[in-house]
């Protein structure tokens, strides 16, 4: 069996639920991104009245010790809510809020990568850097091997796959299209999707986004993927290279420019940020840590590629050293 025992629970019944009137109270599920830099782990609490915006949400703290984050014996880490979305698991009211990750000391966590994208992001906002990322992932069976494929053996070879049609072509669609819708309720800028060329692959592209916006709305379209997997009783990796031989890896291909290179004439800013990026190659594999065909993998953090490119392309940063900028 490949699809997890909950899954098969009645959701029917869970419908009667969901509907059920909440008196103004409402849930908001808090995100954040765990010790591992690629989990993303959520806990939920109720608020007295809706958020109108995210200085409604107040802090919150959560157990390090459980989530590989915890520095010595001071476990409390501290959730700092950093954008909301609808929630399109419970429905409005109710919230999704992506946090970002202090410890005890209140310094950033290990893992909260978004710390420094966003300084840097603030330096060059009179840039207006817009993103787009193209997340790739895998549809694994709990068993681990991917959904629909045989049991003991393997799809005939690529080729068919890449946004193919029909029931041989390709596996889970109904994932894809409740995560692209449950993405559009939420607020989550996702502006496309397709089927990839290896069988159970897909990708779904969020943006344009301009600057700290990218990290945020992809990590939450990864929670949302997650999550929806999880009703479906299957598993989405974004493992870059998720079966060995010949068959496709799963990258995460960032697309981006500055307002000047949007502008008449903006092929000469586009070659000069190309230009040095060419002499950055290091700093950049060292930031993105594993590459595939020179361009972020798909499991990524969008923060570090996201910063990376301000660096080098706007503030002309040179060498593997970066720079470290003071808080504003
Ligand atoms: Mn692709
Ligand atoms: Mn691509």
């Amino acid at each position: 069996m490949s699809v997890s025992h909950s899954s098969r629970l009645n959701k029917l019944v869970r419908e009667q639920y969901v509907r059920l009137p909440q008196d103004g109270l409402v849930q908001v599920t808090y995100v954040w991104i765990d010790g591992s830099g690629e989990g993303v782990r959520c806990k939920t609490r109720t608020l007295d009245k809706e958020p109108k915006s995210i200085e409604d949400v107040p802090e919150w703290n959560f157990d390090g010790s459980s989530t590989a984050q915890a520095e010595g014996s001071n476990s409390d880490m501290f959730l700092v809510p950093v954008r909301m979305f609808r929630d399109p698991f419970c429905l409005d009211p109710n919230k999704l809020v992506l946090c970002e990750v202090l410890k005890y000391n209140r310094k950033p966590a290990e893992t909260n990568l978004r710390h420094t994208c966003k300084k840097v992001m603030d330096l060059v906002k009179d840039s207006h850097p817009w993103f787009g990322m193209e997340q790739e992932y895998t549809l694994l069976g709990i068993n681990g091997h991917p959904y629909g494929w045989p049991d003991n053996g393997f799809p005939g070879p690529q080729g068919p796959y890449y946004c193919g049609v029909g029931a041989d072509k390709v596996y889970g669609r109904d994932i894809v299209e409740s995560h692209y819708k449950a993405c559009l309720y939420a607020g989550v800028k996702i502006c496309g999707t397709n089927a990839e060329v290896m069988p159970s692959q897909w990708e779904f592209q969020v943006g344009p986004c301009e600057g700290i916006e990218m990290g945020d709305h992809l990590w939450m379209a990864r929670f949302i993927l997650h999550r929806v997997c999880e009703d479906f009783g299957v598993v989405a990796t974004l493992d870059p290279k998720p079966m060995t031989g010949n068959w496709n890896g799963a990258g995460c291909h960032t697309n981006y420019s500055t307002e000047e290179m949007r502008k008449e004439g903006g092929l000469k800013h586009i070659e000069a940020a190309i230009e040095k990026l060419s002499k950055r190659h290091n700093y950049h594999i060292c930031g993105y840590g594993y590459f595939e065909d020179r361009r972020p993998a798909a499991n990524c953090d969008p923060y570090a590629v996201t910063e990376a490119i301000m660096r080098t392309t706007v503030l002309n940063e040179t060498g593997v050293e970066t720079k470290d900028y003071a808080d504003h």
